[in-house]
């Protein structure tokens, strides 16, 4: 899960990395009370989910309190796109206006997990500014990596090693140990999976500032962090996402046209595989989980179906821990209550299948049933009401 910029800075702030002063704003008006807060001359930024911002036009340093107010209110209601979010951008209804900086010198700094030595690995180089994919391309030579033992922690001389390897000097040695081990605590004390400074710049007076930040959060964690929780801004997200956190569904979106109910993330995947190699295009990827009542059949019915992309539904269930006629019964209620018009095909094994079959057979809807999960592949790409022209 990630949260936005002025979220991020308040947590690192509170864990002791230097921010810019700053306040949040919802209207172009609130934004120039908040550029006179900090002086007039602001830093006004579109608080949306995604770096890049700068090059697309959502961030600005303004001279005044009107032209931040006027910047301001060319960025609320607008859909940014930058290189991240993809073409249709992501809304701006919140800024975040901050004391401008003087900036000398731009570094890069980012805490990821790493999944090979299933450590925290800190990334770091002299030359910010950039995001980490072009710095990877264009200067890999100046990436400093140094992983963290979890038993130890991060250790002031590694800190120090790193500040010197960055070409800090004086001050700055401590002020960056300070931010090192202020991140790696955020990190490991909130669940992160990432945390990322860039810029973190040395100002005209010589002294580490975070002027960019960005944190993503393990989902799975979120239930022992309530107050990361309530970050989450259902705004940011792709609706049929934000739908499926709010079900407790694990949902993808993609582009295709063929919805899909699976059981089992690995199941899921090869259905994917399937539809694919039958020659269509999945929707989505869900995992219902293991033991899925009716109502939740249901619901992620609804939730497939909320995708107006969507022109047929493939539900593939291997029951160990699920029951087919409990999924069977969820299938005819959704054709039910959410009055189904596509066509649907289903493909169940496992426990209790025959009962699943009997009473999908005796419901008298129009349910296409496969045996086999080519067989459901096969029949999902053949009931597409409009196919997909082949390019
Ligand atoms: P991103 O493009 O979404 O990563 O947004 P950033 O917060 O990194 O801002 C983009 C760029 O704006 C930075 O790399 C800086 O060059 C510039 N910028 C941001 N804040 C200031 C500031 O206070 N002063 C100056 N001079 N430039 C700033
Ligand atoms: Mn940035």
């Amino acid at each position: 899960m990630d949260i936005h910029e002025y979220q991020a800075k308040e947590i690192l702030a509170g864990f002791g990395v230097p921010v810019p002063k700053g306040g949040v704003a919802w209207s172009p008006e609130q934004a120039a009370f908040r550029a006179r807060e900090v002086g007039g001359r602001a830093v006004v930024k579109a608080q949306i989910h995604s770096g890049g911002r700068g090059e697309a036009g959502g961030v600005k340093v303004c001279k005044t309190e009107a032209e931040a107010q006027d910047f301001a209110a060319t960025l609320f209601g607008r859909q940014l796109a930058t290189k991240q979010t993809g073409p249709q951008g992501k809304s701006v209804y919140r800024v975040w206006v901050e004391e401008a900086t003087d900036i000398a010198r731009e570094l890069y700094l980012g805490f990821v997990l790493d999944r090979k030595s299933e450590r925290i690995m800190i990334v770091a180089s002299a030359h910010g500014g950039m995001e980490i994919e072009d710095l990877a391309e264009e200067d890999p030579e100046s990436l400093r990596r140094m992983v963290i033992d979890p038993a130890a922690g991060l250790l002031e001389f590694q800190a120090r090693e790193l500040a010197f390897q960055l070409g800090l000097k004086g001050k700055q040695i401590g002020q960056m140990v300070t931010v090192l081990r202020a991140c790696y605590r955020a990190y490991r004390d909130l669940d992160a999976m990432m945390v990322e400074i860039n810029p973190l710049v040395i100002t005209g007076a010589g002294d580490l500032v975070a002027l960019d930040a960005k944190m993503s959060f393990d989902t799975n964690a979120l239930f022992r962090r309530p107050q990361i929780a309530a970050l989450r801004d259902p705004g940011q997200q792709d609706p049929r996402e934000a739908m499926a956190a709010d079900n407790g569904l694990a949902y993808v979106g993609l582009d295709g046209d063929i919805g899909c109910i699976i059981n089992g993330a690995g199941l899921a995947m090869a259905t994917m595989d399937m539809i694919k190699l039958a020659g269509g295009e999945p929707a989505n990827f869900l995992d219902i989980g293991g033991g899925a009542s009716p109502e939740r059949v249901c619901t992620a019915f609804r939730n497939v179906l909320s995708d107006p992309k969507v022109g047929v539904i493939l539900v593939n269930i291997f029951a160990g821990i699920n029951r087919c006629d409990w999924i069977a019964n969820g299938v005819v209620q959704a054709y039910r209550e959410v009055g189904l018009t596509l066509p649907v095909v289903v493909r169940l094994a496992g426990t209790n299948v025959e009962a699943g079959r009997e009473i999908l057979r005796s419901s008298g809807l129009p349910i296409i049933a496969a045996d086999t999960l080519a067989e459901a592949a096969e029949a999902a790409v053949a009931a597409r009401p409009h196919p997909i022209a082949a390019e």
